[in-house]
């Protein structure tokens, strides 16, 4: 039987290299939501949507949201999902320590909430599908059937974070990145709609001293429990 998988957590702790390969080995698809928020603040930073001083152009924001048109292709090469906006690639710009900074304000509007998780349960649809982000087992799929919440410490994650960014040749200083990542944690588990939080049904898991194997062993076997 084809399940949904919601794994969860916090920032750059390395849900979507686990989830990832979980949906490759399973045969499921893999959708990363954070892309689909990261994707909304890089269109409002575009049209210019939100200002120095980081606040928001609600109105004009809400009045285009019908103009953002997410989707995801597979990539050959990687074997897996490239993010595009209106057809455009975006895969690498949405990962940038600028998009980084201003997702949080961004995903915590309810009006974008609603339009990604609409689109997310679309997605899901009666389909195996392994889902990350935040908010997959608190709101998207209330249901499902594994869910799993990952953390490990700041440091770690802003250490992987860091790691992947000079992989790409894309620009990375720990310090800010460290910075970034707690401002996240902060807001995300903050903010009114959602707040990051594991379900009560989740099964957490600390992966700050685990290698990618030894994640990906044990989210194998919890998922063929
Ligand atoms: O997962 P990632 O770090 O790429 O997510 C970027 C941001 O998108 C998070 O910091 C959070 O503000 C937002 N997000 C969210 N709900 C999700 C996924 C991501 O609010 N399900």
């Amino acid at each position: 039987k084809k399940i949904t998988i919601a794994i969860d957590g916090h920032s750059s702790c390395g849900k979507s290299t686990m989830a990832k390969q979980l949906a490759k080995e399973l045969g499921y698809i893999y959708v990363d939501t954070g892309a689909m928020y990261r994707t909304v603040a890089l269109y409002a930073m575009r049209n210019n949507l939100i200002s120095m001083d980081n606040k928001v152009d609600m109105d004009q924001l809400c009045n285009q949201m019908p103009q953002i048109n997410i989707s995801f292709k597979l990539n050959a090469t990687t074997g897996c999902p490239d993010t595009y906006l209106n057809e455009e690639r975006v895969e690498d710009e949405i990962r940038s320590i600028k998009v980084s900074k201003h997702v949080s304000p961004i995903a915590a509007i309810p009006f974008v909430r609603e339009a990604m998780v609409n689109k997310q349960r679309e997605m899901g649809k009666g389909k195996g599908i392994v889902m990350d982000g935040r908010d997959i087992g608190t709101t998207v799929f209330p249901n499902a059937e594994l869910k799993v919440f990952v953390t490990a410490s700041a440091e770690v994650r802003a250490k992987r974070r860091y790691d992947e960014l000079q992989k790409k040749g894309m620009p990375a200083d720990y310090d800010e990145i460290l910075k970034n990542v707690k401002e996240r944690d902060h807001m995300d588990s903050n903010r009114e709609v959602s707040p990051l939080k594991p379900a009560e049904d989740a099964i957490l898991l600390d992966n700050s001293n685990m290698s990618i194997p030894e994640q990906q062993e044990w989210l194998l076997e919890k998922a063929k429990a």
